[in-house]
């Protein structure tokens, strides 16, 4: 399983980060060991001390597939969800200075939260209008429309199999919206889609 993850996906997003707005995709990715099953806790890494949440929508494929034309990149997609792309901005930040891949920054252990999964069949008709929203300690700090993405999940899909071949379970995490900022230990994360809590992440 490979978690794949698409950067400044959503231009208030880019300018808040003070990034350029990208013309293709952004692509990193994640080892498994970031994966953080539902409802476990995110444990604060002592190398850092700014660790940022970014609220994303999560696709888990379905099928094998590579070089998929977008108009059958949906068909790939078996389950969604909401996850977080845990990033520690100083790290990243230093890495990005220097020019060098930041890899580490994004992708440490329990970096990659991921609530519970729902079918995508239903929600395939508003793929590009789901709501998103995130709250820390009961407060809404993050909130957007996937209609806001730069790169809509079909183009994603596409994109990144004309490099990755997909394979069943792999995950993409899809960009953030505007409004990332950082986390401290004792905080509680919730993200909603569509105005349902699918994802709870407490920072211990
Ligand atoms: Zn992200």
């Amino acid at each position: 399983m490979k978690i794949i993850c698409i950067g400044r996906n959503y231009a208030a997003h880019a300018k808040e980060l003070k990034n350029e707005v990208p013309t293709e995709p952004v692509v990193f990715c994640k080892p498994d060991s970031a994966l953080l099953q539902k409802g476990k806790p995110f444990f604060y890494p002592n190398f850092s001390k700014d660790v940022h949440h970014e609220l994303e929508l999560v696709i888990r494929i379905k099928r094998i597939g590579k070089h998929i034309a977008p108009k059958h990149a949906l068909s790939y997609i078996g389950e969604v969800t909401l996850g977080i792309d845990f990033t520690a901005r100083d790290l990243q930040q230093q890495l990005k200075q220097k020019g060098l891949p930041w890899e580490k920054a994004k992708g440490f252990d329990g970096s990659a939260p991921i609530g519970s999964f729902i079918p995508f069949k239903p929600l395939a008709d508003k793929i590009n209008f789901l709501t998103l929203s995130l709250s820390k300690n009961g407060k809404t700090v993050q909130q957007g429309s996937t209609a806001d993405m730069l790169f809509p999940v079909a183009e994603i899909i596409a994109y990144v199999s004309t490099f990755y071949t997909l394979k069943i379970g792999d995950l993409i995490f899809t960009g953030t919206p505007q409004g990332v900022g950082p986390v401290e230990i004792g905080d509680n994360l919730e993200g909603f889609l569509e105005g349902e809590k699918l994802l709870s992440v407490p920072v211990r």
